[in-house]
């Protein structure tokens, strides 16, 4: 069995979506003084690897805390969307033939290019890419980027992806070549819109 870690280190340089604070990790009493280290974690609750939920996008809607331990583990496919560019659509998603009731994960060019600064032309989905993933009754979308939708462009991906499905955001995919895997996203147990996760890929038979 091979465990292999798709989860952004949260670092104070770490990448984060243009407008979103940047994580601080704050010492508030050391061995010295006080027997034990103990830091204040100051995070956007979108940093790094994390999961989306209907708080994101509606007032009163479920938190983290309420999304369903079911679309958090279990079997998944990485598809290596790499090849497609900037934008990918049902007609690319097609081509994968994706299983029904699968957590998918979309490894795009994304992965090719790295983490080292924020990039406004990253890969994304299509609408109607969006769209193809909820009829093939996806139960957790996880994606190589911070966000689902183009940036700053007001699709309705949010919408379309989170009212049928759990969405991940900010998988680190680069190390992972395309296959089955049993995924394993936890995010902290808390009220938010949005939780860092740890992420893991489990490959049984390697
Ligand atoms: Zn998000």
């Amino acid at each position: 069995m091979k465990i292999i870690d798709i989860s952004m280190e949260i670092r104070p340089d770490m990448i984060v979506y243009p407008g979103n604070p940047t994580p601080r990790i704050e010492q508030y009493q050391t061995v010295e003084e006080a027997g034990v280290n103990e830091s204040t974690l100051i995070l956007g609750s979108h940093t790094g690897t994390h999961v989306d939920c209907r708080l994101h996008i509606e007032t009163g809607g479920g938190s983290v805390a309420d999304l369903p331990l079911e679309t958090l583990y279990g079997p998944c496919v990485v598809l290596d969307m790499t090849g497609y560019g900037q934008k990918i659509t049902s007609d690319h998603l097609r081509e994968q033939d994706i299983p029904e009731g699968m957590i998918v994960l979309l490894k795009t060019e994304n992965s090719l290019k790295g983490y080292d600064h924020f990039r406004e032309d990253y890969a994304h989905l299509s609408e109607d890419g969006a769209t193809y993933l909820v009829e093939r009754k996806a139960k957790t979308l996880g994606v190589d980027y911070l966000s689902v939708e183009p940036f700053q462009n007001g699709d309705s991906n949010h919408d379309i992806l989170i009212n049928a499905m759990t969405v991940f955001e900010g998988l680190d995919l680069r190390g992972v070549p395309a296959g089955r895997y049993t995924f394993a996203g936890l995010p902290l147990r808390i009220e938010t819109d949005g939780a860092p996760s740890r992420a893991i890929l489990i490959q049984e038979d390697a």
